[in-house]
């Protein structure tokens, strides 16, 4: 077998624990004896010597840059992550977002030391309500499920204003799993509502919760185009029957990277959304942050928005709290630098370039779409958008072989393999989102090695139940990993 990115070829650098790589008495500094007493009282000096490797500063060098090379990113490599958006992060906003004066200033100055931040805060508010065709905008929340459970505290403030205290809010069950999350946090009962065969929300299934529920539903959440990377066609229409009850319509706009200046949630009868910078505005993501979700919301839902607001007056930028607002949902502003970079991938591309950015991703998605189903079972019929979804039912059907094995033969060809059983409704979903960023060539290469898999389990002469095995841990026990995790050099002999 080849393999066919070529990131995988060449040298492999293994690498032990750095604890391992100790000898007694090496150090990588040398700091001459002090010339004063040393005057610490002894209550708070150490009895013994801190259990710290000792190594030189190239054994630190090499320890640490041999690990970075295990990571595998997206600037090593195709990443195709369902859901995810793991686009390319293009240098220039990292170099924006390191300029000393946005990367150098405390959270608390007061307004007049920090004008140029509280300006990028505003123009970054105004071009995400803008994108989305919606009134007013927050950058507060730290994550898209900040976001999430932001819209719904909007949503939940407004009815409370208004005497209403309603109980549940409305979620197809292809949502990621934070929705229904964000909904119990936010103090409602989500309501599952099913998607039909076509992979979005028929009229009828809304108009029959609506009739079990009425005016106890809050509202309903969506994601648009939905984690089957397909369009929820009657989006309006079930708008109209919710706004004919006073909910609202709430959308996780996590995918936006499909209809970035092509459609307007605001057009579809959107009430509030959030958006996640660390998807689709580029901006690095992955092991566990920093992100950002804004939220964007009609008039009605602005006067809740989090304290404080960025306000602009003749000459400068001032602070304004909102006397009904929920409260800070985050520190100080949310997280600052992931704005910086947004708002330079905004400006760099203008309209037509974002209009450019969700075009190619979705003819990007397509195009591996259509090449892969010649042998594997597309997970839905219907067009798909910014990402594609395949089951595994002819490898099953063929060998035996299912979804974990083939995202594990995957990373024999050197790729990350895609988000693997999700969405639910799909049996053995593989959820392929190639982005924008990838080249033809690089698409190309990917779906070869699918093709591969799927051609090596066809011939009846592969399961690959060892996969992988040219990677540093091969096959690993993910039961007993979940069950008896090894997380101290102690806990090793297990
Ligand atoms: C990624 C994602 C989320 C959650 O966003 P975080 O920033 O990870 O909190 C929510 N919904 C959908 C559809 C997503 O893809």
């Amino acid at each position: 077998m080849k393999p066919i990115n070529a990131a995988t070829t060449g040298i492999l650098l293994r690498e032990d624990s750095i604890f391992e790589r100790s000898s007694e008495g090496r150090a990588g500094f040398d700091i001459p004896t002090p010339k004063v007493p040393l005057k610490s009282p002894v209550k708070y000096r150490r009895t013994q010597p801190a259990a710290l490797p000792e190594v030189s500063e190239l054994q630190v060098v090499r320890h640490f840059t041999r690990l970075s090379s295990w990571n595998y990113a997206i600037d090593l490599g195709t990443f195709p992550l369902g859901s995810c958006t793991m686009k390319y992060n293009p240098r220039i906003n990292e170099e924006l977002a390191s300029l000393p004066g946005f990367c150098d200033i405390h959270p608390e100055l007061p307004p007049e030391f920090c004008q140029g931040a509280l300006e990028l805060i505003y123009n970054l508010e105004d071009a995400l309500s803008k994108i989305v065709g919606l009134d007013a905008c927050t950058v507060q929340p730290a994550a898209g499920a900040l976001g999430e459970f932001t819209g719904l505290t909007l949503i939940r403030a407004f009815h409370e204003k208004h005497g209403s205290h309603r109980k549940y809010v409305l979620i197809p069950d292809s949502a990621h799993g934070t929705n229904p999350a964000s909904c119990i946090l936010a103090g409602y009962e989500a309501v599952p509502i099913k998607v039909g065969p076509q992979g979005y929300m028929s009229v009828e299934s809304v108009e029959e919760t609506i009739k079990q529920h009425g005016r106890d539903i809050a509202a309903l959440m969506t994601t648009n185009p939905n984690t089957l990377g397909v369009f929820e066609q009657n989006i309006s229409q079930i708008a109209e029957l919710l706004h004919g009850i006073g909910a609202q319509l709430c959308m996780d706009g996590a995918n936006m990277n499909a209809i970035l200046g092509i459609a307007k949630p605001g057009d579809m009868g959107v009430d509030v959304m959030q958006y996640n910078l660390h998807k689709t505005f580029s901006t690095p993501h992955g092991g566990g942050g920093p992100g950002s979700g804004p939220v964007a919301c009609r008039s009605h839902l602005a006067p809740f928005l989090p304290n404080p607001r960025v306000r602009k007056t003749e000459n400068s930028f001032t602070l304004e709290y909102l006397p009904d607002s929920i409260g800070k949902v985050k520190g100080a502003f949310g997280n600052f630098g992931v704005m910086v970079r947004a708002l330079a991938y905004i400006m760099n591309h203008g309209s037509d370039g974002l209009r450019q950015v969700s075009r190619n991703a979705v003819i990007n998605a397509n195009y591996l779409r259509a090449r892969l189903q010649k042998k594997y079972q597309l997970g839905t019929q219907t067009a798909h958008f910014h990402e594609c979804v395949l089951s595994d039912s002819k490898q099953i059907q063929a060998n035996g072989v299912k979804t974990l094995q083939i995202a594990k033969a995957l990373m024999d060809y050197g790729y990350h393999p895609p988000t693997v059983y999700f969405p639910l409704t799909v049996s053995g979903a593989m959820l392929i989102e190639p982005t924008e960023t990838e080249s033809l060539q690089e698409l190309d290469q990917f779906a070869e090695a699918l093709l591969e898999i799927a051609e090596r389990i066809e011939a009846k002469k592969e399961t690959f139940e060892q996969s992988p095995t040219k990677t540093f841990v091969g096959k690993v026990d993910e039961v007993g990993a979940a069950r008896k995790p090894i997380l101290s050099l102690d806990d090793r002999s297990i």
